[in-house]
């Protein structure tokens, strides 16, 4: 394991370690098991250990270079690198160089943080494995026959092996918790509109959010004050000042009302459920009032997000037409030109959405699919505000089940849509949701517990996550 962002970030600033240093370290971790693992599509070896050298020249010069000096941050492959290619693991975009940095890679290298590569997902985030996508599947580091879970399986497994501190995921409905929760590290959607979308390629606007991943609670508030804040190139983004949240983690959590959702509970399996009431007891005993609360709308996530999601990314990949973007093979006229390239660079999961969502859309359809499912989106937002006016967060297990093996779910979809069951909600609601790593289960693969909490409760939520971190040993 690398060691904690935080401790590198002191030790550069202090000139104690040169970012040069920092940085060859993580590459020689990757040399040794990357290609074990396949956490990236890209390592920008050269690109980093320049950054690196900028870096230490600001520290030799007395400068502060911020924050983040000389952490080295892995970032999901569909946020855009300015000149750096970036597919979205699809053969669609083969060849893409973006010409600008989406926001929060700005603010990252701006804080000083050193972008070391960029990491594998399902195609175009769709997935929960990274088995979609288009470059192969990453392996899960603690266990070569299990997903690493996805679709940021890459960023997750990135830090679990040890191969960068942080990493940038994205999340429509449980992309960064679920294989935080798999790879036993921790990861954070932050509400939507608290982090800028700006540069990063769109799969279901309404509810993709940046967020990140990291080792500890402590690194995730880290990297989470240096992204989130306001953005006038996201039309969606807070226009308010964000909440402080590292000097508040050690507030503790005394008095503070946490709901254990009965719904989502009885979703798991025996092994993760357990260790989920072992968590809430743990927080019991550490001041905070835990009790039992029932959110019934929430049982609808999966069926509405199933319409919701792949109608925006109907909408939203229609843009890959072979004309603007990446790939295109010409046929004799505009129509079979479109038709060949997005038949060749679109794989299986993403043309099931597209057609899933086309059918929603269309006429005559509109109302009884899309409409119903704005309709349960509704009722999963009031379900949760009236669960807020008891609680200040709700705890949940992450997923399901621990890590699962390749293969398990591939030739079910629907068994595939199902380990969302538990995070998919926070995304409807546009509320802030983390996962915390809270022991093993009896195969010894990791167990992740979550933390939601209302929209901009991201203090509250980071404070009860560490203390269910601290309790965990
Ligand atoms: N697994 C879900 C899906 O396939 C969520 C993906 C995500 O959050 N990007 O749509």
């Amino acid at each position: 394991m690398t060691r904690l962002a935080g401790e590198i970030a002191a030790a550069v600033r202090g000139g104690e370690q040169s970012a040069r240093q920092v940085v060859e370290e993580c590459l020689s971790a990757i040399a040794d098991r990357e290609p074990e693992v396949h956490a990236f599509n890209l390592v920008l070896e050269d690109e980093a250990l320049a950054s690196a050298d900028a870096i230490d020249r600001r520290v030799a010069a007395g400068d502060d270079p911020g924050p983040l000096a000389g952490v080295p941050v892995a970032v999901k492959d569909n946020l855009c690198t300015r000149g750096v290619p970036t597919t979205c693991s699809s053969r669609i975009l083969q060849g893409w160089r973006p010409p600008y940095d989406a926001t929060v890679v700005e603010r990252i290298t701006s804080a000083g943080g050193v972008i070391v590569g960029k990491t594998n997902l399902d195609e175009f985030a769709m997935g929960s494995s990274t088995e979609n996508s288009a470059f192969g599947p990453t392996k899960n580091p603690l266990e070569a026959s299990r997903v690493p879970g996805g679709s940021s399986g890459g960023s997750a497994a990135a830090v679990a092996a040890g191969f960068a501190p942080l990493a940038l995921g994205s999340d429509t409905g449980g992309s960064i918790r679920q294989p935080a929760a798999f790879c036993g590290v921790v990861g954070v959607k932050p509400t939507y509109g608290m982090v800028s979308r700006y540069g990063l390629v769109a799969f279901a606007s309404s509810l993709d959010q940046v967020g990140l991943l990291g080792a500890t609670v402590t690194d995730a508030a880290l990297l989470q004050e240096v992204i989130h804040g306001h953005d006038p190139m996201d039309s969606t983004s807070i226009p308010q000042p964000p909440p402080v949240l590292c000097d508040r983690l050690a507030d503790g959590v005394e008095g503070v009302r946490v709901g254990v959702v009965r719904e989502l509970v009885e979703e798991a399996n025996s092994d993760v459920a357990g260790r989920l009431r072992a968590a809430a007891a743990a927080l019991g005993d550490a001041g905070a009032k835990v009790d039992d609360v029932s959110v019934r709308a929430l049982a609808y996530g999966v069926s509405a997000y199933y319409l919701i999601a792949p109608a925006e990314c109907s909408s939203n990949l229609a843009r890959y037409d072979g004309v603007r973007y990446g790939l295109r093979l010409p046929g004799p006229d505009i129509i079979s030109t479109y038709g060949a390239t997005r038949a060749h660079g679109f794989g299986p999961e993403v043309k099931r959405r597209i057609m899933l969502g086309t059918y929603a859309l269309s006429a005559g359809y509109y109302d009884a699919y899309y409409g119903q499912a704005q309709r349960v989106r509704t009722l999963i937002i009031r379900d949760f505000e009236a669960a807020y006016e008891d609680f200040d967060v709700l705890l949940s297990p992450t997923a399901p089940s621990t890590a699962f093996r390749f293969g398990a779910k591939t030739e079910d979809p629907l068994s595939m849509y199902l380990s969302d069951v538990c995070t998919i909600p926070s995304n409807l609601a546009g509320d802030p949701a983390m996962s915390v790593p809270y022991g093993t289960g009896d195969d010894g693969l990791p167990v992740g517990v979550q933390v939601m909490a209302p929209a901009l409760g991201e203090v509250v939520m980071y404070r009860v996550a560490k203390a269910i971190e601290a309790s965990c040993g």
